[in-house]
């Protein structure tokens, strides 16, 4: 049988190296989708996908949870690296009052800290049962404010990432792993 050896780059130039695997995002996302059914067997459940970054990780991620579930996404606007502003825009709001449900954020990655936190802080607002955020990267060099989240399925260095949902510039969002990308 012939073997593949070099990785499939969907067309696209500028991946230097896979830094996560197809396999070991599907192996984590089913741990994490476990554990979701598990703590909130028999709960109202809504879990809430960040657009556009999460949309990948949320559509695996739901179809793992084995419990009913609700969905929803919002979507924030990101502000310009060098920006001062720690402002977080909404452009996409939840359509329902989540004060019945049990919430699970579905989050591409916590770089800063800065969306998060802000996106947190407007959800535990509007007092839902309890508040989670999933998050499938974790960048913790470079965190600017306190904020870690509830679950993290991987660790990566200070490297612009792509792939999985990542974009750089609106491409590279349909490559089945994570890999750093040339800048
Ligand atoms: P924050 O700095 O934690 O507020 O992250 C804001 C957003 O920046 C994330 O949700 C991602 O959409 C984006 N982002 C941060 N680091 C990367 C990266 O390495 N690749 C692609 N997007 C990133
Ligand atoms: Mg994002």
């Amino acid at each position: 049988m012939e073997r593949k050896t070099a990785i499939d780059t969907c067309g696209y130039n500028g991946i230097k190296r896979v830094l996560i695997t197809a396999d070991e995002i599907k192996a984590a996302v089913e741990k994490a989708g476990k554990k979701i059914s598990e703590d909130h067997a028999g709960e109202p459940l809504l879990m809430v996908g960040i657009l556009k970054g999460s949309f990948m990780f949320m559509a695996d991620l739901c179809r793992q949870v084995t419990i009913p579930c609700e969905i929803g996404f919002m979507s924030v606007s990101s502000y310009g690296s060098g920006t001062v502003s720690d402002e977080v825009k909404l452009k996409l709001d939840l359509d329902r009052d989540i004060s019945g449900y049990h919430v699970i954020i579905a989050e591409d990655i916590i770089d800063t800290g800065k969306t998060l936190k802000k996106l947190s802080e407007l959800l535990r607002a509007r007092n839902p049962l309890s508040l989670e955020i999933y998050t499938l990267l974790d960048k913790p060099e470079r965190r600017s404010v306190d904020f870690c989240a509830d679950y993290s399925l991987f660790t990566v260095p200070d490297l612009f990432v792509v792939g999985y949902g990542l974009d750089c510039g609106e491409r590279y969002r349909n490559l089945p792993y994570i890999a750093e990308a040339e800048l």
